[in-house]
């Protein structure tokens, strides 16, 4: 088999095998890993379509993860994608109306996250053994609300490793700030900090390439990782989800081997939709990436108008997952469209960090044919939810509501009948004030945890486990800190 590479998108021209790459998170200059060649799946869809989720699982990360022993890969996924999850089909698809619903929030924290954070853990154990590395892993993790808590619950009490993980205090929901705080584990470790998404990722971002950090950490016999999808261990494991909607699609008799379709993915950092992306270049017969935004709409604006611009407010929304302005992995999309040009990509992400914005050119443009961007606003995004729930009985989240809107555009603007599934990247039970009240006017008031048991009593399905006794769980977490204090608490944290 091919050895597949990883180099950074900003002009190192080290390579390095995905073990490294997966250890490191983040390249030296910056960058962001990237493979230097995405594979072709040369398995037929007969095949494919014979696979459960962690055969194809297995069929499609190998082919990234080239160094990687079999065996070991073998027994990840097999511990990744267990009974953790709700359902042994791990992700189903699933349609209400004329809608498909790919649904990604059946792990133990109720959001896409765990797709990834469930196996990354065990890639990096497998890493760190590979490369020889005897030191304390810091996984340092910066967090929207989902990336947080999927974070926590994959890396509390495994060996050799710290977590710590910082969120904006005021931007996520009262659910998912609770998931986080009543964490346990002697490992972990969650700080709120008073500032935004893009502010807590960017001081992760500073600290994993600060030198004289890395050296101090270094001399204390620790290394830091990254478990954003900054990290490229994040979103391999994400392709095969996409693989996997195609081939249920065929398996129900929706779609015919062969027929492209379209997915619209809800939008915030760029991971969910560029492994959708890979997925494409990997060969899976996809017309439209549908990537689809809330109310911070710099994506909408980019594939609309090529020019990428986080002068803007920041707007916290009800699908704050999503609430970013700063999408680190366009970096990635922008290396594949520029003919994997890293001094341009350099100069654009230069350009972004003085100015607050860049412009591609023409042929970039040209390049970014395979999206179509479109943005939600609150009202579109309640009335979605609303819509689906009075049709179907159907609940979807806020993130999915914003992924439904975003395709009923599409949908009258471009009259492109083409079978389209929708990305389902939450439970509603994790946001249930918004949900609930686009549904009844009744329930405006009732706090998020009376919620969680209407919407039980609603669905006549039982409060999922991963929430179920959350009112009651003691916080364990109570640091807030400044947006400019976060190196002073990780220094706090190991006492370096
Ligand atoms: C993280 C997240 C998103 C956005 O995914 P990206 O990979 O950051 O684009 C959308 N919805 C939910 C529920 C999420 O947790």
């Amino acid at each position: 088999m091919k050895q597949i590479y990883y180099k950074s998108t900003r002009g190192n021209e080290k390579l390095v095998k995905s073990a490294e790459a997966i250890a490191r998170g983040l390249s030296e200059d910056g960058g962001l890993f990237v493979p230097t060649s995405i594979p072709k799946l040369n398995i037929s869809l007969e095949e494919l379509r014979e696979m459960d989720y962690k055969k194809l699982a297995f069929t499609i990360m190998k082919e990234f993860l080239t160094d990687y022993d079999e065996k070991d890969l073998l027994e990840s996924i097999e511990k990744a994608y267990d009974e953790k999850f709700d359902t042994p089909v791990i992700a189903p698809l699933v349609k209400h109306g004329e809608n498909y619903f790919l649904e990604l929030y059946h792990g133990p924290t109720l959001a896409f996250k765990d797709m990834a954070l469930s196996i990354l853990p065990y890639l990096l154990k497998n890493a760190v053994k590979k490369l020889n590395i005897n030191k304390e892993m810091v996984i340092l993790t910066a967090t929207s609300g989902d990336t947080g808590k999927a974070a926590l619950e994959g890396f509390a009490n495994v060996d050799g490793t710290k977590i710590i993980v910082f969120f904006p205090q005021e931007g996520v929901s009262e659910i998912q700030k609770r998931q986080m705080l009543t964490q346990s584990g002697d490992n972990t470790s969650v700080i709120g900090i008073e500032g935004n998404f893009d502010d807590a990722q960017n001081g992760v971002k500073k600290m994993l390439t600060d030198d004289s950090l890395i050296k101090r950490l270094d001399d204390n016999n620790k290394m830091f990782s990254s478990a954003n999808s900054i990290n490229i261990g994040r979103l391999i494991p994400q392709v095969v989800y996409y693989f996997y909607a195609y081939t249920q699609l065929c398996n129900k008799g929706e779609i015919k081997a062969g027929e492209e379709i379209n997915f619209c993915v809800p939008t915030g950092n760029f991971g969910n939709i560029l492994a959708g992306y890979y997925a494409k270049k990997m060969g899976l017969p996809i017309k439209k990436l549908i990537c689809a935004s809330n109310e911070n709409k710099v994506l909408f604006d980019f594939i609309n108008t090529g020019t990428y611009d986080r002068v803007r407010d920041f707007v916290i929304t009800m699908s704050p997952s999503m609430d970013i302005l700063i999408s680190s992995n366009l970096e990635r999309l922008l290396y594949a469209i520029s003919g994997e040009n890293t001094s341009k990509i350099k100069d654009l992400m230069d350009k972004l960090k003085k100015d607050g914005k860049y412009e591609i050119d023409d042929n970039m443009k040209g390049e970014l044919k395979d999206f179509y961007g479109g943005y939600a606003s609150e009202e579109d995004t309640a009335k979605a939810i609303t819509a689906v729930y009075k049709t179907t009985n159907y609940v979807i989240d806020t993130h999915t509501a914003v992924s439904y809107a975003v395709y009923k555009k599409y949908l009258v603007e471009t009259k492109d009948t083409t079978k389209t599934v929708i990305v389902s990247t939450a439970s509603p039970y994790k946001f249930t004030p918004d949900v609930m009240k686009s549904i009844d006017s009744k329930y405006i008031g009732l706090n998020d945890f009376k919620l969680i048991k209407e919407l039980s009593k609603l669905t006549k399905e039982d409060i999922p486990v991963g929430i179920k006794d959350l009112e009651t769980r003691p916080i364990l977490h109570k640091t807030v800190c400044e947006k400019n204090e976060m190196q002073i608490q990780i220094e706090k944290i190991l006492n370096i």
